[in-house]
């Protein structure tokens, strides 16, 4: 057993992380959200369903935002921040990051059509992806997005020539893999990478590193400005160490160049992967911190290889959507298995099935990821008991919270929220066992308002053919 298991707590109040800002208790021990009680939003809408605390989102998105700017403003530089939005992202969410002074990052038709759709400016939105269509290279550069994130060698030709077939320029960065690879507390480097995205630093045969053979490509082409560089280290990071040692080598590729074509790069983009808390007692990265860091690391790689501090951006996901979003469950059967006399974790296990699952959330299947689970719609008074979260789904590995405290007395029709499912939750999730996919209500100030709609049966149907 792994999770920090925390005795069930149904007094009236804040509940502080990992719930949403505005999440608290009532004196009858029902959750409420944004204003909003559960039991209201259940009746409204149903269950499963996806809740976000657009305070919450939009304070998150405005703190990155004022962290980045002014920690690089003192070093006299300027950063902008892209939200990540394959963390999830509807119109809704696109405007509220666009009115908080964030950036969209996309990397799909999908992503990219949602923000242009929102009414997000072009020059302010992203394409990254290893695998780019002709489509979206396309759309994107008809859309005038103000940078387009070059993954492979290949790719330097591809958007070179869809500019030239379109009779402009694109403008470019060129994703760099550092050999950092940064999550949770812990950063490892190595020399190479054994994975799809970007090109490496590394120069393999002694000589040009893939990175550097890009680089001098993209000057080659004459339709396409070079902006940037960029590095993506990884998720769920709790420590700054991973983006001090991905500043350094980004900075010294940029030295590098410059010292080779005479072109100094003007921005650095060191990507997302800020890591938030899952689980009560657990801590987020914070936005200060590391604001401060990184400029810090920064400086010292512009000292070391004597250029002037680059301008920076920053792609945070997770951070902003994760802990302002809970799902929303019904509790259907329960049941108490008895454990083998060999197990840690006691003589019985409580199972508590919801009307949802892996199909609307993926990530602990896929990751063995840990969440936090409380019953909401009532307080209870009863001990809490080593439970299991699981889905409706037929597999065995369709567990939502594998080890979670919840009050003995749990029975079918509790309301039960899981919290931190903002952010790959929606955005992952799939149809699997013919299940619709739940809808997503934003709630701020007393009001709930459905900004993605729940699927219905009628919806499987149209798609299918007969
Ligand atoms: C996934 C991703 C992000 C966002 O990561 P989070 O962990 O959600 O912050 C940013 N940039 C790139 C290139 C990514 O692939």
């Amino acid at each position: 057993m792994t999770a920090s298991l925390t005795e069930p707590d149904a007094r009236p109040g804040p509940l502080g992380l990992p719930w949403p800002a505005t999440a608290s208790r009532t004196a009858e021990g029902a959750l409420a959200v944004g204003g909003v009680g559960v039991h209201d939003l259940a009746a409204r809408f149903g269950t499963p369903l996806y809740v976000v605390d657009e305070a919450d989102m939009r304070a998150r998105a405005r703190a990155f935002r004022d962290a980045f700017t002014a920690a690089f403003a003192d070093v006299g530089a300027h950063a902008e921040v892209y939200y990540a939005g394959k963390a999830f992202l509807c119109r809704a969410v696109a405007r509220w990051m666009t009115q908080e002074g964030l950036r969209i990052d996309t990397a799909t038709l999908g992503e990219l059509t949602t923000a242009l759709s929102a009414g997000v400016p072009g020059a302010q939105i992203g394409l990254h992806g290893n695998n780019k269509s002709d489509e979206e290279i396309e759309l994107a550069l008809r859309s005038g997005v103000g940078r387009i994130v070059l993954d492979s060698e290949p790719e330097v030709t591809r958007v070179a020539d869809a500019a030239a077939r379109l009779g402009g320029r694109a403008p470019v960065m060129v994703r760099v893999t550092t050999g950092v690879h940064a999550g949770g507390h812990e950063f490892i480097s190595t020399a190479h990478e054994d994975q799809k995205f970007g090109l490496s630093l590394h120069a393999h045969d002694g000589e040009t590193s893939p990175a550097m053979r890009a680089l001098l490509a993209v000057l080659a082409r004459e339709e396409l400005d070079l902006v940037g560089l960029h590095s993506h280290i990884g998720s769920q990071i709790l420590d700054a160490a991973g983006f001090d040692a991905a500043a350094g080598a980004v900075m010294a590729l940029r030295a590098d160049l410059a010292a080779r074509t005479g072109v100094l790069v003007g921005e650095v983009d060191l990507g997302g992967g800020f890591g938030v808390a899952y689980l009560p007692g657990e801590v987020e990265l914070e936005p200060e911190r590391i604001a401060k860091e990184t400029a810090g690391a920064v400086v010292r790689a512009a000292q070391e290889t004597g250029t002037s501090v680059p301008d920076v951006s920053f792609e945070p996901g997770r951070s902003i959507a994760g802990p302002a979003g809970l799902t929303l469950y019904t509790v259907g059967t329960v049941k108490e298995v008895a454990l083998p006399a060999t197990s840690p974790d006691g003589a019985t296990r409580l199972y508590v099935s919801v009307d949802g699952g892996m199909s609307d959330n993926i990530r602990t299947a896929l990751y063995d990821a840990r969440y936090h689970a409380e019953v909401v719609g009532r307080a209870s008074r009863a001990p809490g008991v080593l439970a299991r979260v699981v889905g409706k789904h037929c597999e065995s590995g369709d567990v939502v919270v594998h080890d979670v405290l919840l009050p003995g007395d749990m029975r079918a029709g509790d309301l039960l929220a899981v919290a931190t499912t903002g952010a790959y939750g929606r955005s992952m999730a799939s149809q699997y066992n013919l299940v619709p996919r739940p809808g997503v209500v934003a709630v701020r100030d007393g009001v709930a308002t459905p900004i993605v709609r729940r699927e219905t049966v009628e919806d499987l149907l149209a798609l299918d053919l007969g």
